[in-house]
């Protein structure tokens, strides 16, 4: 199995680049904003908490969170693979991560693919977003710079824990979008 952490700050081409990750290799993406906003709009418990954080630019508790991914890790799938969007967040949902692979999918986590973005760029596009995606948390730029400190704030220590194992890599997230899917792919066939 390929099982991929795609990380980079919000507005860094995230979604875009793991749909085409997604196509290339056959991979299943989990992505906790999406399970998080897929809940809010069908009005769940989960969805009304993780809203109250989320509307702020803050992270939802870990435990709420590993557990939502918990369970989609365990639903069963013809992928060749993971690829997790958006998580880990913090050292305890890294450490979560390592363990649902381990137990669930007797497997690894392959690689931490890395967007690089300057901040200047995230907020442009981010406000661009929020102009179509009807997101909450888009719409304000205070908000979209409180989202980009918490990112640098509690993902540090994440980047760090995959640089330990060798796991990480930074790939340039400003360009062409095929450009940058390409270096992603070839980052990728390293580790398969
Ligand atoms: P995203 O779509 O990945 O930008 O996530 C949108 C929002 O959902 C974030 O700003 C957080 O409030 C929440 N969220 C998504 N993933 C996580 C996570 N792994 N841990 C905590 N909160 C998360």
């Amino acid at each position: 199995m390929i099982n991929i952490v795609l990380f980079g700050p919000p507005g860094s081409g995230k979604g875009t680049q793991a749909q085409n990750l997604i196509h290339k290799f056959n991979l299943k993406q989990i992505s906790t904003g999406d399970l998080f906003r897929y809940n809010i709009k069908n009005e769940t418990e989960l969805g009304k908490l993780a809203k109250s954080y989320i509307d702020k630019g803050e992270l939802v508790p870990d435990q709420v969170t590993i557990d939502m991914l918990t369970e989609e890790v365990k639903k069963p799938t013809e992928a060749a693979g993971f690829i997790f969007d958006g998580f880990p967040r913090t050292a305890a949902q890294t450490e979560a991560l390592e363990k649902i692979v381990k137990e669930v999918l007797n497997d690894e986590i392959s690689i931490c693919l890395s967007l690089v973005v300057d901040d200047e760029i995230l907020v442009k596009r981010l406000l661009k977003r929020g102009e179509t995606s009807g997101r909450s948390d888009d719409a304000d730029e205070n908000i979209i710079r409180n989202r980009i400190k918490e990112y640098y704030a509690k993902t540090a220590e994440v980047a760090d824990l995959y640089k330990k194992q060798g796991k990480y890599v930074e790939v340039d997230g400003v360009g062409d979008i095929n450009d940058i899917s390409e270096k992603l792919y070839t980052e990728v066939e390293k580790v398969k």
